[in-house]
């Protein structure tokens, strides 16, 4: 730069931590290590399924894992496919061990429930808000003068397979349609501020991370329980009632599991030994061996309810009245009578996934997600 050579470098330590721009795989190894002491250590302070309300625990993991766990990824570059998954799985793993999930549950629908965007999703994020930073660092400094020199170096194709931060951020502005960013800002030296940035990278990243996982829900099953009682990432209804009625808890955090239950594909209910092709909608609506169970919670969800309330819930589509069981939004009511609703449900079918898992050890009646497997 002018007179002075600048030496490029892949590793850089700072405050006493080393920040490697390209990561190897022994490095993601040691992450994902990493990433399940941590979990193992938390795990005693309650992150564990029947622990901690999965909400804190959630926080936990955002605010003491991540952290630590992607500290410098906003300069990491080429990134394989295989690293990412190797990140991915050990928040879905993370995600299992605080919900109580079965090992081979929907990835997507794990996350989901606790507001977690995924790894990839965060890394991106990350670098948005670098890419925030650099534009407004002094115009003194080195770095912006780096940043500006490689910026111009990459519009005008000066290096040939250029790597590293630029390149990447170009992709990633691209990827949510925010590229006009870039191009305004090396055209008028423009930015938006800080605040504006912030929401402008915020919520692209959540539509799209939203769309991954409907998507992902969609592309598995025919009648998507989950998506309908779950439209969007973020702390799931039943976790928020939990909070609110922490004497329910148990029989809410195993209600919560029916989400999890695959659907699509024909299997046996274990209880009734019938072929269903939906095996939440089968057991809230259909099975005969739940008959007592499901009159039972009827009658007392009428009293909760009144008779007109009642109805109106009945004579809803299956996915739908399914899916109110399971935390979808109730436009009509208040918190306290969604509550009152959650918890009778949850006394009712509580026990309900256990029972399944039970006496269907090898009937194959749960998700069949199973690039999670050695998570
Ligand atoms: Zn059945």
């Amino acid at each position: 730069m002018g007179d002075k050579s600048v030496d490029e470098v892949d590793s850089y330590t700072h405050v006493g931590v080393t920040l490697y721009a390209c990561v190897d795989q022994d490095r993601f190894n040691s992450i994902s290590n990493r990433g399940k002491g941590m979990l193992a250590s938390l795990a005693g302070v309650g992150v564990r399924f029947d622990g901690l309300n999965p909400i804190y625990s959630a926080i936990l993991w955002d605010k003491m894992c991540i952290p630590s766990l992607l500290y410098g990824c906003e300069v990491w570059y080429n990134l394989s496919g295989r690293d990412i998954l190797k990140l991915e799985r050990l928040q879905r793993f993370a995600g299992r061990l605080v919900q109580g999930f079965h090992i081979l549950t929907h990835c997507e629908i794990v996350i989901a429930l606790l507001g977690w965007f995924s790894m990839i999703g965060r890394i991106r994020k990350a670098k948005l808000s670098f890419l925030y930073k650099l534009i407004y660092t002094n115009s003194m400094c080195l770095v912006k003068h780096m940043f500006i020199f490689r910026l111009a170096q990459y519009e005008v194709k000066a290096v040939h397979k250029m790597q590293g931060f630029i390149p990447e951020i170009h992709e990633i502005l691209e990827y949510y349609n925010l590229h006009n960013f870039i191009v305004n800002y090396n055209d008028t030296r423009f930015f938006p501020s800080k605040i504006v940035w912030k929401s402008i990278a915020k919520e692209s990243v959540l539509l799209n991370e939203n769309q991954m996982y409907v998507y992902g829900m969609s592309s598995k099953t025919v009648e998507n329980i989950a998506v309908t009682a779950h439209p969007n990432i973020g702390i799931s209804n039943l976790y928020s009632s939990m909070k609110r009625m922490p004497h329910s808890r148990a029989q809410i955090s195993r209600l919560v599991k029916l989400l999890s239950i695959s659907e699509g594909l024909s299997v046996i209910c274990s209880m009734c030994r019938d072929v269903v092709s939906n095996l939440p909608i089968h057991l809230f609506i259909y099975c005969v061996e739940l008959n007592d169970v499901r009159n039972a919670m009827w009658d007392e969800l009428i009293d909760i309810l009144g008779v007109t309330l009642s109805v109106i819930l009945g004579n809803k589509l299956d996915v739908d009245l399914v899916a109110k069981f399971l935390g979808a939004n109730w436009e009509l009511e208040d918190e306290g009578v969604f509550d009152k609703v959650v918890s009778t449900v949850a006394k009712y079918y509580g026990h309900v996934y256990e029972l399944c898992l039970k006496a269907d050890d090898d009937n194959n009646i749960i998700s069949n997600d199973s690039d999670d497997s050695d998570a």
